[in-house]
C-alpha cells in the first residue's frame, strides 16, 4: 500500500501485540468500529504498528486485522513511531488528522475513545468530542433505571425466580417470566455484566449470588419496603450458554444479545468483566465498583455508598488494630505479617481467594504471598518447629 492512500484520511496509529489479553480485548472492539466505518464509507484507515515478539506471534495477529501495518521486519519506523508518540503502555491507538499541523489535533487516547463512543467517535474532532461528553452529562443528568435498561422494544426483564418457585426443574430462558424494569423504581439494583466463558465470572457468581441473598434478607428482617435487585447483562456468546448460566442466578436479567447491554457497556465504559455496577434508588450511579466493595466487605457492602465505603473503612482500621501482627497460615509455609497501605502493603490480589483486597493483609513478602485478614486460617507451624 503506498502512503499516499493514506492522504486526506484520519489515521489511527495503532500500538499492540497479540500475546497481551487487553490489546487482544480492545482489538476485537476496533475491529468492530473499523468495519462499520469503512462500511459507510467513512474516510479512516488505521495502521498496525507490532510490539509482538515474532513474526509467527504478529502473522497470526495480522491475520485477523482488516487494516494496514507496517512490516514486522521494518523495525526502525516501529521505534520511530513509538518514540514519536511516546507511547508507554499498550493497546494505544494515536488519531491524526488529514491536515494535521497543530498537535492539539493529535488525540492519544484513541483507545477510551473507542471503548467509550464507538463509531460515534469519528472523526475525532475537537467540536465532535466536545459534543459527546456534552450529550453524555445530559444523559448522565438524566440517568432512570427505565431509560438505562428499556429500549423502544423493551420494557420488561427476565425473571426465572418465580418459575423456579412453582417447581419446574429444568430452567430455560424461555421459560422465563417478563417483569417490567419499572418495578426496578426505588430499588438499589446492581448490573452485573458478566459471561460463563470468563473464568472471573465463573468463578465470582457463586459469591455474588450468596452475598445477594443475605443482603436481600437482612432487608426484607428489617422491613420498610426497601429493596436490592440484580439485573444479569449477558456478555454469552451463544443463547444455550447465555441460559445455563443464567439458570444459576437468582436474579433478573436482559434478554439475551438485546442492544442495551451494549449501550450499557460502552455507557458506564466497562472495559473489564465481571463488572457490578451500582444504581441507587433514586435511579442514579451510585458505584461501579460493586465487585470490589463486595469482594471487600460482602453483604456489609449494601448500598455501596460513599458513606457507607467510608464508615467500613474506619471499621476496618479499628479491627485491624485488634489483629495478630503475625501468623501462620495454612495456605502457606512461611509467617505471614500484618501490613497496610502505609507499612509496605497496597493493592493486591489475595492468594487465597483470589480476589482483589486493598488495606490491610497478610503477607509474605520473600514469596510475594498476600492474603485478606479475613482468609486467614491460623495454624499452629508444628512440623517446622519438630524439624529443628
Ligand atoms: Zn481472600
Ligand atoms: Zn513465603
Amino acid at each position: 500500500v503506498k502512503i499516499s492512500d493514506l492522504e486526506g484520511k484520519v489515521i489511527g496509529i495503532y500500538f499492540s501485540a497479540n500475546w497481551y489479553p487487553p490489546c487482544r480485548n480492545f482489538n476485537r472492539v476496533l475491529i468492530g468500529v473499523y468495519e462499520q466505518l469503512k462500511s459507510n464509507g467513512s474516510n479512516f484507515e488505521i495502521v498496525f504498528v507490532s510490539s509482538d515478539e515474532d513474526l509467527d506471534a504478529f502473522n497470526s495477529y495480522r491475520e485477523n486485522m482488516p487494516w494496514l501495518s507496517i512490516p514486522f521486519s521494518d523495525l526502525e519506523t516501529k521505534k520511530a513511531l513509538n518514540r514519536k508518540y511516546d507511547v508507554e503502555s499498550i493497546p494505544c491507538l494515536v488519531i491524526l488528522q488529514p491536515d494535521n499541523t497543530k498537535d492539539d489535533d493529535t488525540y492519544y487516547d484513541g483507545v477510551e475513545l473507542i471503548y467509550r463512543y464507538g463509531v460515534d467517535a469519528f472523526p475525532f474532532t475537537k467540536e465532535k468530542l466536545d459534543e459527546l461528553r456534552r450529550e453524555e452529562k445530559r444523559k448522565h443528568d438524566s440517568q432512570t433505571v427505565t431509560n438505562l435498561l428499556t429500549n423502544p422494544e423493551r420494557d420488561y426483564l427476565l425473571d426465572q425466580t418465580i418459575t423456579r418457585k412453582v417447581g419446574h426443574s429444568v430452567l430455560s430462558a424461555y421459560t422465563c417470566l417478563f417483569v417490567p424494569v419499572d418495578s426496578l423504581k426505588g430499588k438499589t439494583v446492581g448490573l452485573y455484566l458478566s459471561a460463563q466463558w470468563c473464568m472471573p465470572c465463573v468463578e465470582f457468581t457463586p459469591k455474588l449470588i450468596s452475598i445477594y441473598q443475605k443482603i436481600k434478607q437482612a432487608l426484607q428482617e428489617k422491613g420498610g419496603g426497601e429493596d436490592f435487585e440484580i439485573v444479569f447483562v449477558s456478555n454469552d456468546r451463544d443463547q444455550s450458554s447465555f441460559e445455563s448460566y443464567f439458570g444459576t442466578m437468582p436474579w433478573l436479567a436482559l434478554p439475551f444479545r438485546d442492544p442495551t447491554a451494549r449501550t450499557l457497556a460502552k455507557y458506564f465504559d466497562v472495559q473489564w468483566i465481571p463488572c457490578l455496577i451500582i444504581i441507587g434508588p433514586d435511579g442514579k450511579t451510585v458505584t461501579k465498583q460493586g465487585r470490589n466493595l463486595i469482594n471487600l466487605y460482602q453483604e456489609n457492602a449494601y448500598p455501596f455508598t460513599d458513606a457507607k465505603v467510608e464508615s467500613l473503612e474506619k471499621e476496618m482500621e479499628e479491627a485491624a488494630k485488634s489483629l495478630p501482627r503475625s501468623e501462620y497460615h495454612a495456605g502457606h509455609r512461611h509467617l505471614l505479617t500484618l501490613v497496610s497501605e502505609g507499612s509496605g502493603g497496597g493493592p493486591f490480589i489475595c492468594c487465597d481467594c483470589d480476589e482483589q483486597g486493598s488495606g490491610w493483609a497478610y503477607q509474605c513478602l520473600e514469596c510475594g504471598y498476600e492474603v485478606h485478614p479475613r482468609c486467614i486460617r491460623a495454624v499452629t507451624p508444628q512440623s517446622s518447629i519438630e524439624d529443628r
